[in-house]
């Protein structure tokens, strides 16, 4: 479904400008020796932008730095805490962008130098570039409501996937039936804005079957949430009396931690006392775009609309989690599909052409059971000079709907996730 989709908007953006000529080429090759392009973060929203960069123009030579050799990814990570996925089919190599061309080069970069259009390695090393693309996802504001770094081998975030998705799933299968799981659920403005509910679902299906005298407590410092009716109707149906969810009205903003003690105290001074403990904390934007002085006081990149491009430094393009790129959500989705503009832009300036007239869309698809799945779609243009849904389109999936529906709704995630990946690592 994503390739269709993904296929249709990228040939729309491209034919949007003229250039539908740029999509023709497909680099499969060694990697060329035209202007260079280097992209940071080997995740959806980089790995995207340098597979596509390469796919427009073979001409360009294009450097990947990223620090792992292999991507986990967040999407289904919380089908593994739920304990019906392995982590391993959640993993990704870059292989595939090697093939396409790409030069990929692991490595942590410590520093940008914008005016000298340089990227630094650790150790030193300097790569220059004539475009920048940076996707290097969320950092974690460690140290706030006490949580630190090392809490988090105690009560695991899980919102990188990896050893954190695999501690949370080991402690939930330690824990004794009858024991009673809290989660913290951050305000807006986070990675992945239904994933704290999917999480919710998956833990509660885990404990339905297997620990069913169990209780899973939500503490959100929020009052409303993606997908709320659909969630509340699903919880009804297949989990009642097993979730409690605590708005921010009714004292659910958690604003202190203790992880050694497994307690969490909230705003009007309740405290709750885990066998389980799911602190997700606030978050950032990958550090290197704070260090490279793109972030504003907000934590998060601003980029001008239609490129993607900081709007500090024009050479850089950001993309991904990021950005505030509001309403289009912090999602795998839209970062591959932002890093897809991003790439045609790219192409664009470096044949002193305009940028495209992009087209982006989203869908989040969420479990609330292996056979129990909803969405939410939407298609977002520049309207006014700023990002915004077109009237119309995208929408949540019906309430009411039979099971049947949503079983369909859940196999429609799997084929989204096996094409997304495909079209990002493959
Ligand atoms: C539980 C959960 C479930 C989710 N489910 C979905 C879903 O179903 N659908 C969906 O669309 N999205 C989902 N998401 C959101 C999705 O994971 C993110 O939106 C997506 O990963 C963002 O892409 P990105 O490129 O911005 O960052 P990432 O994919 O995180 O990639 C960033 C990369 O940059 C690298 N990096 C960062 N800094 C440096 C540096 N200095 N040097 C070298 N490398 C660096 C990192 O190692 C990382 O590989 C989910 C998230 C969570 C937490």
């Amino acid at each position: 479904m994503t390739n269709a989709f993904d296929r249709r908007s990228f040939l729309a953006l491209a034919g949007a400008a003229g250039l539908s000529s740029l999509t023709s080429a497909c680099a499969t090759g060694p990697a060329g020796t035209g202007p260079r392009v280097v992209v940071v973060g080997g995740g959806f929203g980089g790995a995207t932008a340098a597979k596509y960069l390469r796919r427009l123009d073979p001409s360009l030579r294009v450097t990947l730095v990223e620090r792992s050799t292999r991507f986990i990814t967040c999407p289904f990570s919380n089908s593994v805490i739920g304990g019906f996925r392995s982590l391993e089919a959640n993993t990704f190599g870059y292989e595939g962008l090697r093939g396409h061309g790409v030069e990929v080069i692991h490595a942590e970069v410590t520093n940008i130098d914008a005016a000298a259009r340089l990227v630094v390695l650790q150790g030193g090393e300097k790569l220059p570039y004539d475009k920048l693309v940076l996707s290097p996802g969320i950092d974690i504001k460690w140290g706030a409501q006490g949580y630190s770094e090392a809490d988090a081998e105690l009560a695991p975030h899980a919102w990188k996937a990896g050893p954190q998705t695999l501690l949370l799933r080991r402690q939930l299968e330690a824990m004794p039936d009858g024991g009673v799981v809290v989660m913290s659920i951050p305000a807006n403005p986070y990675r992945c804005p239904p994933g704290p509910y999917e999480r919710a679902s998956l833990i509660a299906h885990y404990l339905k079957t297997r620990k069913p005298r169990s209780k899973l407590l939500l503490l959100d410092a929020k009052d409303s949430f993606s997908k709320q009716p659909l969630f509340i109707e699903g919880w009804d149906a297949l989990y009642k009396g097993l979730i409690e969810w605590v708005p921010l009205s009714k004292d659910g903003k958690v604003t202190q931690v203790d992880a050694k003690r497994l307690t969490v105290e909230t705003e009007f001074g309740t405290r709750h006392k885990a066998d389980v403990l799911n602190y997700i904390p606030g978050q950032t934007a990958g550090g290197i775009v704070i260090a490279a002085g793109l972030a504003d006081s907000s934590g998060w990149v601003p980029v001008v609309p239609q490129t993607f491009q900081s709007v500090k430094a024009p050479d850089i393009y950001v993309v991904g989690d990021a950005t505030s790129a509001a309403p289009q959500p912090k999602s795998g989705f839209a970062a591959n599909s932002q890093a897809k503009v991003a790439a045609a832009a790219i192409v664009a300036s470096l044949r002193g052409q305009p940028a495209p007239d992009p087209i982006w869309m989203n869908t989040c698809y969420s479990l609330l059971s292996p056979d129990y799945g909803i969405t939410v779609a939407g298609v977002y243009r520049v309207i006014n000079g700023k990002i915004a849904d077109v009237p119309g389109s995208g929408g949540i999936s019906p309430k009411g709907a039979s099971a049947m529906f949503r079983g369909l709704e859940a196999s429609y995630a799997e084929s989204w996730y096996a094409n997304i990946t495909q079209d990002i690592w493959g």
